[in-house]
């Protein structure tokens, strides 16, 4: 009989293929990666996506997030990204949550996964998602694009190394999470994101996924294997959770390549925008505009937006420190 999942089941075998019904998969981060990543494990039929992403859809995504369309513009990513899927299979489980990724939640947003796929674009995610997989043995994907090449990375510890036992700390040189400088072509992270969807399929029907670092670069053809490192490091031998375990309650750091600051919470909270746009019209002498899960306007020559989860994005002049003291100011920490 022809199904949807017959091809499928062909390829993959009736135990394999019906294995994937009964699978629990988190995507973290919805963007290039996870535009590719999620729909190719919902049409599989993976029983439960849960989509976790923080941002809103902008039109600098529309380039290579296949998701998203123009009418999808300032929606929250993981809720038009699940009622996409729903559209391409009604039959599984789709669970959107809109959420910023700290040590404060990351135990409690990846529990229960039988893998969990990177999508994120940054390190602070990498080494929280390393923690989770240490900390409760669950399988997951790294996967990263830049300009026209990227990497994809099945860790497993501690039956393979972890992500630490490679790069033990978060690359140097910048805020990374606010850092896109270098670009990205849509067709390269395009492949890149399949190749961890394919990955992922390999983990949830029992298969052993690759093991070594691959790197592609696809844009001047070239292909990089290397071997994984042959010592473990001590935070996955001694289930060592630094990233978990860090205490931090707001971070202001500056936008790069842009003028501003991002300011995180955490753990990430829940502000009353309606209380808040009253406050800051009164403060601010001018008209706030709130739209769903966001609360925009002006405070003299810095552009400021404050999300329902506790984030802040402020375009202008504003230096991270005068922002700290803003934020504590105005929203109260
Ligand atoms: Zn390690």
């Amino acid at each position: 009989m022809l199904d949807r999942y017959s091809k499928q089941r062909i390829f993959l075998g009736r135990a394999a293929d019906e294995a994937l019904r009964s699978k629990r998969v988190a995507v973290l981060g919805l963007g290039a990666l996870g535009s590719v990543i999620a729909p190719w494990l919902a049409r599989a039929g993976v029983g439960h996506l849960t989509l976790i992403d923080r941002d809103l859809v902008e039109a600098s995504n529309l380039q290579r997030q296949l998701l998203y369309d123009e009418s999808d513009l300032g929606g929250a990513k993981a809720e038009v990204a699940a009622k996409r899927l729903a559209e391409a299979n009604s039959s599984i489980q789709l669970n959107a949550v809109v959420a910023d990724l700290t040590s404060g939640n990351a135990r409690e947003l990846l529990a229960d996964f039988d893998l969990i796929c990177d999508g994120t674009d940054n390190f602070e995610a990498r080494f929280l998602i390393n923690d989770v997989a240490i900390l409760t043995g669950t399988p997951w994907i790294y996967a990263g694009a830049i300009g026209g090449e990227g990497v994809v990375w099945p860790l497993n510890p501690p039956r393979t190394p972890c992500l630490r036992c490679l790069l033990e700390e978060p690359p140097a040189g910048g805020d990374v999470d606010t850092c896109d400088s270098a670009g990205v072509l849509g067709p390269a992270v395009g492949a890149i994101g399949s190749w961890a969807a394919l990955e992922a399929l390999k983990v949830l029907t029992g298969k052993q996924p690759h093991t070594d670092l691959v790197r592609f670069d696809f844009w001047n053809d070239e292909r990089q294997f290397l071997n994984p490192p042959r010592t473990r490091c001590r935070f996955c031998t001694e289930r060592i959770t630094e990233f978990l375990d860090a205490r931090w309650s707001l971070r202001a750091s500056a936008l790069c390549g842009l003028e501003g600051v991002q300011i995180r919470v955490n753990p990430p909270g829940r502000l009353d925008l309606a209380a808040l746009k009253d406050r800051l019209e009164t403060r601010t002498r001018s008209p706030w505009r709130q739209a769903g899960m966001m609360l925009k306007g002006r405070e003299g020559a810095d552009e400021i937006t404050l999300f329902a989860d506790g984030r802040a994005l402020i375009h202008g002049p504003m230096t991270p420190e005068r922002a700290r003291g803003w934020y504590t100011e105005v929203v109260g920490c």
